[in-house]
């Protein structure tokens, strides 16, 4: 008997605890995401024993015929869905992706500019200690103080200023659409590339229900595991074939060895389920969930106990709760919610007075549970439970009370049914 719970009863009892865990309470992490069970199938699959560095047709290996196969399928599949004419597969995740991407059109000691960290923007896009920030020289650019949305004229100053080889557009916590064809005008105003990075939004373009960057950027990259919903992993795309090459070699050999072809059968399968109308269908009540939830926490008794919004509402898959005027600060808002078994992330809001383990937002997302078929009617329970648990006291009666409607709408929408049987 060699399956897990044999082999190693510990790791076995740890991963059904975690499905435990995502079937019995709400996952509202805004970059989380439930994968199909075809999708991990295909990631559980032997394609996990396979090396194959180089790409499909010309792999430095033997026995690549049917990876072949699978890894083309995928290239085919998302140039089709986000209309590239470039498209490479094999990034072991998002960061992976943006390391490539820079890496392909830049040099050590150019400048790049990003939106700041601390105002929603990514490690990658120049944090101070990630390789972007220690790489590159990093202009970083900010949200409007008075309605939390990015600066264009910042953007466009700053560009003037800096002269970067590069800017990127894209975020992870910011609640609002991004100007592309702004973007794209500075940048060429400047003579660098655009880069978008649509990691978070990537399903809502997919879905046609966000405006595509891909008519606007140099390359855009995402992740295919947030509003995606496939396997963790990352994507280079492209309207041009300018930079193929370049962008090939910037992952392999340039970052990465072997190619995870089990991965990369996940990212096949997601995006054929990706052209169906039942993921648009998602993508429609994961934004329709964010806009419930946005409008209750901006209802009066939300608003009196001091919880406000980030931009003062949601055109995605998240809202930004600012607890600035609020008693909770958002560790306390997390544990709060985690308590009647709730999922979310404290997040800084701009200008935060909290310090960043403490900080004095939420960043709530509706994706998983749009996954789980939830729709108008469960997101205004949920929205209702949340909105309840952020009044500035909770009596024990009230916080079981929660929990019990948490645990109910969990019930009304079973997760990975077939995977209860065990590992
Ligand atoms: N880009 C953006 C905008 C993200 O939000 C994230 C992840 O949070 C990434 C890239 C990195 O993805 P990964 O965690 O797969 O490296």
């Amino acid at each position: 008997n060699d399956r897990l719970s044999a082999v190693d009863p510990e790791v076995a009892e740890a991963v059904g605890a975690e499905l435990g865990r995502q079937q019995n309470t709400l996952e509202m992490i805004a970059s989380e995401n439930f994968a199909p069970q075809a999708v991990l199938q295909a990631q559980g699959s032997v394609l996990t024993n396979k090396y194959a560095e180089g790409y499909p047709g010309k792999r430095y290996y033997g026995g690549c015929e049917h990876v072949d196969v699978v890894e083309q399928l995928a290239i085919d599949r998302v140039k089709e869905l986000f209309g590239a004419s470039f498209a490479n597969v094999q990034p072991h995740s998002g960061a992976q992706a943006n390391a490539a991407a820079m890496h392909a059109l830049l040099k050590p000691g150019d400048t790049i500019m990003g939106l700041d960290l601390a105002h929603g923007g990514h490690l990658t896009h120049g944090m101070r200690i990630n390789f972007s920030g220690k790489l590159y020289n990093v202009v970083p650019y900010h949200v409007r103080d008075h309605d939390h949305r990015v600066d264009m004229d910042e953007v466009a100053r700053l560009a003037r200023e800096n002269k970067p080889q590069l800017i990127i557009a894209g975020w992870s916590a910011y609640p609002r659409q991004l100007d592309f064809a702004r973007f794209r005008e500075i940048a060429d105003e400047v003579g660098a590339y655009l880069m978008v990075d649509m990691a978070h939004f990537a399903g809502l373009v997919a879905a046609g229900l966000h405006p595509s960057p891909l008519p606007h950027a140099h390359v855009v990259t995402t992740t295919t595991h947030k509003t995606l919903g496939g396997p963790r992993g990352g994507v280079i795309l492209s309207t041009s074939d300018d930079f193929a090459k370049k962008f090939n070699s910037a992952v392999f050999p340039g970052q990465q060895g072997g190619p995870l072809e089990h991965v990369i059968a996940g990212k096949a399968v997601l995006f054929k389920i990706a052209q169906t109308p039942e993921f648009a269908d998602r993508q429609r009540r994961t934004i329709e969930g964010a806009r419930i939830l946005a409008e209750r926490l901006l209802a009066d008794d939300t608003t009196q106990a001091g919880v406000s919004l980030v931009s003062g509402g949601t055109d995605v898959h998240l809202v930004l709760v600012d607890l600035r005027n609020s008693e909770l600060d958002g560790k306390q808002a997390e544990d709060r919610l985690h308590q009647i078994g709730i999922t979310v992330n404290r997040n800084a809001v701009p200008n935060d007075p909290r310090p960043p383990m403490v900080t004095s937002g939420l960043r709530i997302g509706t994706p998983a549970l749009a996954t789980r078929g939830f729709g108008t009617q469960e997101f205004t329970e949920v929205a209702d439970i949340i909105a309840h648990a952020l009044q500035p006291t909770l009596t024990p009666d009230t916080t079981t009370q929660l929990r019990n409607r948490v645990e109910t709408l969990a019930k009304k929408h079973p997760l990975y049914p077939a995977l209860n049987g065990g590992l």
